[in-house]
């Protein structure tokens, strides 16, 4: 059972590379936000909680969110490997998952970080704000959402460094370009 964290700011590709890895290797995928956003949809309690946040390009509170990580993945079939994207964002959601991993025998294999600088970010996530439709794709949230990511994610790629489970990839360029990149990790790591 391979886990892989799949890391980096949003617009930094995350959900696309881990649809082609998921692909490739047969992967499972947990996105947290395609989660939420599905509970948004179904109109429940927990998508109602959470669109407030959502809205507002802030994070959900760790507790919650550990719980619907926890739920999420064991609900998995797990044949081969989790992708895990978007999640962890704090290093309170890190330690959980270190936890919730060791309590089921396993562990994070790799962090996977895709390095775009923020000016890059911006323009990916307005273009996409055009066609995705999604509520936090304008310009208000996502300078909210990058200075969100800076304060309480960014200091995740110090801790998984000092793991010894992070690499970095060029994060722009063509898609199969960074894909080869992320591959190549994979690939020599398992
Ligand atoms: P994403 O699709 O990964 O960009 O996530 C969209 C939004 O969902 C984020 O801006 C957060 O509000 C929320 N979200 C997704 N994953 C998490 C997480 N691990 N912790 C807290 N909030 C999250």
């Amino acid at each position: 059972m391979k886990n892989i964290v799949i890391f980096g700011a949003p617009g930094s590709g995350k959900g696309t590379q881990s649809d082609l890895l998921v692909k490739h290797y047969g992967f499972d995928h947990i996105s947290t936000g395609d989660v939420l956003r599905a509970e948004i949809k179904n109109d429940t309690d927990l998508g109602r909680t959470a669109k407030a946040y959502i809205d507002n390009g802030q994070l959900i509170p760790d507790g919650l969110m550990i719980d619907i990580l926890a739920a999420t993945y064991d609900a998995l079939p797990k044949q081969s490997g989790v992708i895990f994207d978007g999640f962890p964002r704090t290093i309170p959601q890190a330690e959980a998952l270190k936890t919730m991993l060791a309590t089921r025998g396993t562990a994070v294999h790799a962090m996977l970080e895709l390095d775009v600088p923020d000016e890059m970010l911006t323009e990916r996530l307005i273009n996409r704000g055009k066609v995705s439709g999604r509520a936090d794709d304008n310009a208000e949230t996502i300078a909210k959402r990058l200075a969100v990511y800076h304060t309480q994610t960014q200091p995740l790629i110090d801790w998984y460094e000092a793991e010894g489970l992070r690499h970095a990839v060029k994060g722009y360029g063509a898609l199969d370009d960074i894909n080869a990149a992320l591959r190549a990790v994979i690939d020599n790591i398992f």
